[in-house]
C-alpha cells in the first residue's frame, strides 16, 4: 500500500519532492521541540526549562556563631619597630595573645594537634603546643562587645629589625582569641581564633595584613577564613583595602566555605546584584567567592558574572526562611575537614 503511494507520488514528482521535504521538516521541528523525548541540543527552549538544566549546585551549610573578630584600625602606620594596633569586637568576654616571632612549623604542629585531641582552646594550650618557640608574648582582658584598640609592640632590648627573607620560619605576629569564661566554651562551636598577621620589616616591607585566619572548632576541626568579595553598590562606601582588612572577618569565607555574616547584610546595607541591579545580593559563587547575584538571578548563571569562571558551587548567606526571621546569621558549611578548593 505503502509503495504504491510512494509509486504513485513519484510519477507525480514534484508532489513526491514536495512530501520529502515536509518529512523532513516534520522530524525536525519534533526534534527541536523535543517530541521524541530525545536530549538534542537545540537552542530553542523556553525559560523554565533553562532554569532547570542551568542550576548550579547548592552547598549544603551549617550555621555557626563566631565569637570573634580581630580588626587592623591603621594598617599603614605599623611596622616591626612601632608595633601594631589590634582592635578586637568580640561577644563575649575574651583573652587576646600575641606572639611575636611564632614559629611557622610549631604554629602548624600545634593546629594539627588541635585536630587529633589537644584542644586549644585557652592561651596555655597553644603556649604548650608552641614549646616556646616565639619571641615575644603579650596578653590582654578583651571585654564583651568593646571595641578598645590594643597596642602591641616587641620590647626595645628586644633589638628585632626583622625576621629574615622569605621563605620564613616565623610569622611576624600570630594573635589567638580564646574566650575568658568556661562557660562560654559550651555555649559555641567556635573556640578559638588564630590570626597570622604580616608586620611589614627591613626585608620584606609589604603593608600589614591578615595572612591567614583560622578558626577552631570545639570538635577538633579548624578552618581557614577567606573573604568574600562583595559587589558595592553607590549606596554604600566600598570596601577600601584599608578597611577591607578590618572588616575581613566580618564577611569572610572559609576555605571549605565558611561564610560569617552580619545581620546588617540585608538590610539598609544590602547591596545590590550586578545583573537585575534591584534584588539584594544574596548568592556566593564558588570558587571565586564573588558575591553578586540577588536570589532572583542566580540560577541563570554558570559562569560568575563578575570574573567568568564557571561556578562549581554556590550558597546563599540568608535562606528564605532566615529572613523571614531577620536574625544574624553565620553560616557554615560542614564539609570534612582538609577538604579545598
Ligand atoms: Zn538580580
Ligand atoms: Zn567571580
Amino acid at each position: 500500500m505503502a509503495a504504491v503511494f510512494l509509486v504513485t507520488l513519484y510519477e507525480y514528482s514534484p508532489l513526491f519532492y514536495i512530501a520529502v521535504v515536509f518529512v523532513c521538516f516534520l522530524v525536525t521541528s519534533g526534534l527541536v521541540l523535543g517530541w521524541f523525548g530525545w536530549d538534542v541540543p537545540v537552542i530553542l527552549r523556553n525559560s523554565e526549562e533553562i532554569e532547570s538544566s542551568v542550576r548550579v549546585s547548592k552547598k549544603q551549610m551549617r550555621q555557626v556563631k563566631n565569637p570573634f573578630g580581630l580588626e587592623i584600625p591603621h594598617p599603614a602606620a605599623v611596622s616591626i619597630t612601632r608595633g601594631i594596633t589590634l582592635t578586637p569586637d568580640c561577644l563575649e568576654n575574651c583573652i587576646l595573645t600575641c606572639y611575636w616571632g611564632c614559629s611557622v612549623q610549631k604554629l602548624h604542629e600545634a593546629l594539627r594537634k588541635h585536630v587529633y585531641c589537644f584542644r586549644i582552646k585557652t592561651p596555655q594550650a597553644l603556649e604548650d603546643a608552641l614549646y616556646s618557640e616565639y619571641v615575644y608574648r603579650q596578653q590582654y582582658f578583651i571585654k564583651k562587645t568593646d571595641k578598645e584598640e590594643k597596642y602591641c609592640q616587641l620590647p626595645e632590648d628586644a633589638q628585632i629589625a626583622g625576621f629574615g627573607p622569605v621563605p620564613r620560619s616565623r610569622y611576624p605576629l600570630v594573635a589567638l582569641l580564646t574566650l575568658a569564661d568556661e562557660d562560654d566554651r559550651e555555649i559555641y562551636d567556635i573556640i578559638s581564633m588564630v590570626s597570622v598577621i604580616h608586620i611589614p620589616d627591613e626585608s620584606y616591607r609589604l603593608p600589614c595584613r591578615i595572612l591567614y585566619q583560622y578558626l577552631l572548632l570545639a570538635q577538633g576541626q579548624f578552618h581557614d577564613l577567606k573573604q568574600l568579595f562583595m559587589s558595592a553598590s553607590n549606596s554604600v562606601p566600598p570596601l577600601s583595602n584599608a578597611s577591607g582588612e578590618s572588616s575581613a572577618d566580618k564577611s569572610l569565607l572559609e576555605k571549605v566555605g565558611l561564610a560569617e555574616v552580619e545581620s546588617d547584610l540585608h538590610d539598609e546595607n544590602s547591596k545590590d546584584c550586578v545583573v537585575c541591579q534591584n534584588g539584594t545580593v544574596n548568592w556566593v559563587l564558588l570558587p571565586c567567592r564573588h558575591t553578586c547575584l540577588c536570589d532572583g538571578c542566580v540560577k541563570y548563571f554558570q559562569q560568575c558574572p563578575m570574573c567568568r569562571q564557571f561556578v562549581q558551587e554556590s550558597f546563599p548567606l540568608c535562606s528564605k526562611k532566615e529572613q523571614d526571621q531577620d536574625e544574624p546569621e553565620h553560616i557554615f558549611q560542614d564539609v570534612p575537614h582538609g577538604a579545598d578548593f
